[in-house]
């Protein structure tokens, strides 16, 4: 309904921009005010029996005015609405600079603040790991017993300590891997990576995860595997990621693989199938969304900050690749993105 009402206030008519032809013509002393009322009855009459006659025309019939005044007098009204009619086009010009100025001055003080949020993170993450560090060596004095020998209970309680540090360790990565990408500063190393070693030492950073879980955790590399063209540290985090959310949403009894392929002379194939909950397909894009998770609600049943898709897509896009995803609800997802076979022949591949 205000819609309605504003679209019709804001619809331009020339009544708007210059005074009618009857005022104008009494205005000018052409016709009096009588001869304009007897014009705009006779019109209403003619209307009446079907006639359309102009105001203009209904003047001229009733011989009030002669055709060179009335002629005139339209020629007057057309400069004066070309007149009226820039003028209205130089206010909305300036008010539409006005409005651009406005919103370049909203949009600049947005990116300091999202510069001023990036270097908040960047400097938060890197001051917490600080603290955490001595955490995490004194924890690891105690619980070798390098400081005293310790009771069942205080060498249970330690390790719960360490699981909690390197909970916290991970979770300060994200947030400085995030500070990077957000200030643009993510840059890729190009290395000849042994693919086959990076595959290993991941399925046996998440072993614990997964038995802890229920859940079944290996890798099936091809047989022949060449070094791929890659950040070695940024890869291991990625397959660390896609691992890690793979055991995080595949429920007690399930199974997750972590499978690379030797597709042709220049591509190796990594992916992570689980046979976890699944993501709905229109829901598929929404997960490489920054601090998204698709159970949002505050009794959320997992853990996590919402950033890890978002990163790994950003760090294997920033080597040149495309991650991709297929799920099926309550069946599984797989999440794979192709590498380059390094070009570097002097190092020798690997082979089991
Ligand atoms: P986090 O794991 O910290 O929640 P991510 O960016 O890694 O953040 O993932 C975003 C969301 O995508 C998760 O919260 C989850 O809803 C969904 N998701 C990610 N990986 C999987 C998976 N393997 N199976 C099902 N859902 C997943």
């Amino acid at each position: 309904m205000g819609h309605i009402i504003m679209t019709q206030q804001l619809r331009l008519t020339p009544e708007m921009l210059v005074p009618r032809l009857g005022e104008h013509l009494v205005r000018q002393g052409h016709i009096s005010e009588a001869a304009l009322q007897k014009a705009l009855d006779y019109q209403q009459e003619q209307i009446a029996l079907g006639n359309h006659p102009l105001l203009g025309q209904a003047l001229l019939d009733l011989k009030l005015i002669d055709k060179v005044t009335l002629d005139q007098a339209v020629t007057e009204q057309i400069i004066q609405l070309r007149g009226a009619l820039q003028a209205a086009n130089r206010s909305l010009e300036r008010r539409v600079q006005e409005r651009t100025a406005e919103l370049q001055e909203a949009l600049h003080r947005l990116s300091e603040l999202s510069q001023l949020k990036a270097n908040f993170v960047s400097n938060i993450s890197h001051e917490l790991r600080t603290p955490l560090t001595h955490i995490k060596g004194y924890v690891e004095l105690l619980v070798t017993e390098s400081l005293g020998p310790l009771t069942e209970e205080q060498r249970h309680a330690l390790q719960v300590s360490q699981q909690s540090t390197s909970r916290l360790e991970s979770l300060i990565e994200d947030l400085i891997m995030f500070s990077l990408t957000s200030r643009g500063e993510l840059a890729i190393k190009q290395e000849a990576v042994d693919i086959r070693r990076l595959a290993n030492l991941s399925i046996k950073a998440t072993a614990q995860k997964a038995e802890e879980r229920g859940v079944t955790a290996h890798a099936v590399l091809d047989e022949y595997l060449p070094l791929v063209q890659a950040d070695s540290q940024k890869i291991a985090w990625v397959l660390g990621q896609l691992l890690d959310n793979a055991i995080k949403f595949t429920p007690s009894g399930g199974r997750v693989v972590l499978r690379i392929q030797h597709e042709n002379d220049s591509l190796v194939t990594v992916s992570v199938t689980d046979t976890g909950i699944g993501i709905p397909p229109e829901r598929q894009e929404e997960v490489f969304e920054p601090f998204h998770q698709l159970d949002g609600s505050a009794t959320r049943r997992y853990g996590g900050t919402g950033l890890g898709l978002s990163l790994v897509r950003q760090i294997v896009e920033a080597h040149g690749s495309m991650l991709e995803v297929q799920s099926v609800e309550g069946r599984g997802s797989t999440f794979k993105f192709p590498l380059l076979v390094s070009t570097d022949a002097a190092k020798k591949p690997s082979r089991d």
